[in-house]
């Protein structure tokens, strides 16, 4: 990589593809910083949570956001983020915030709100970004983007198995529900909908396991003829 040019790789897809486990490890293989973009929507979810505000009432959160501070740190285990100096990053992952995040994220204020902050990411670091809306509305000059996708239903299996593995009880059923809903939410609403850019790189990976999706989208990037 020449010293200047930062390389931006926007990857996208709805939850539950594997975006940011797969983007962890390519940020590690190329030595670039990954930069987790959903959890500045969970972040926002959890104040709003504790505020005892409807996540659906735009007013009454944007109302909010000029007490919300949010800040990123990175270290050799991946993204901190803290709000208000409190570092959140463990409270933030839960099917309550799941829920409040996607509430939040179709509000025209929020997405104001964290705008400047994502790009600013790309200021002095290669950067692969996971998220709905990277290629389209943040990074729209991204160098590689990729909208990653899987069936609802391996997505509900991969995320009914992670849960199983940590011994967190739960029903596939509702899972997948839950997965149905956000997608619906996500890619349905009329502001940075999760959708594909035109010129994003599609990549299925149903039927990849994880170093299968790895080296697919290290490949993508290869292709590009980047040289990171
Ligand atoms: O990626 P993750 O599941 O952590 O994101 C939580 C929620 O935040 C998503 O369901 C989506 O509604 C929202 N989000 C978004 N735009 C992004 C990243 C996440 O709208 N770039």
């Amino acid at each position: 990589m020449t010293e200047n040019k930062k390389i931006i790789i926007a990857l996208d897809g709805p939850s539950g593809s594997g975006k940011s486990t797969a983007a962890r490890a390519v940020a590690k293989k190329l030595g670039i910083l990954y930069v987790d973009t959903g959890a500045l929507y969970r972040t926002v979810g959890l104040y709003v949570k504790r505020c005892g505000v409807d996540p659906t009432d735009g007013n009454a959160v944007c109302g909010l956001l000029d007490k919300v501070k949010i800040e990123l740190k990175f270290n050799y285990e991946g993204q901190r983020v803290i709000l208000n100096g409190e570092d959140v990053s463990d409270l933030i992952r839960n099917d309550e915030m799941s829920r409040y995040s996607s509430a939040v994220s179709a509000i025209g204020g929020v997405r104001e709100f964290l705008l400047d902050m994502q790009r600013s990411m790309a200021d002095k670091n290669s950067i692969i970004m996971d998220g709905r809306d990277i290629g389209t509305v943040i990074f729209p000059n991204a160098d590689v983007k990729i909208f990653m996708y899987a069936s609802s239903e391996v997505r509900a299996k991969r995320r009914y198995d992670e849960y199983t593995a940590k011994g967190i009880e739960c029903d596939y059923e509702k899972v997948l529900a839950d997965i149905i809903q956000r997608d619906r939410n996500d890619s349905g609403r009329k502001l940075a909908p999760a959708v594909p850019a035109a010129d994003a790189v599609m990549l299925d990976n149903s039927l990849l396991d994880f170093d299968g999706t790895v080296n697919a989208i290290v490949e993508i990037v290869r292709k590009k003829g980047i040289e990171i």
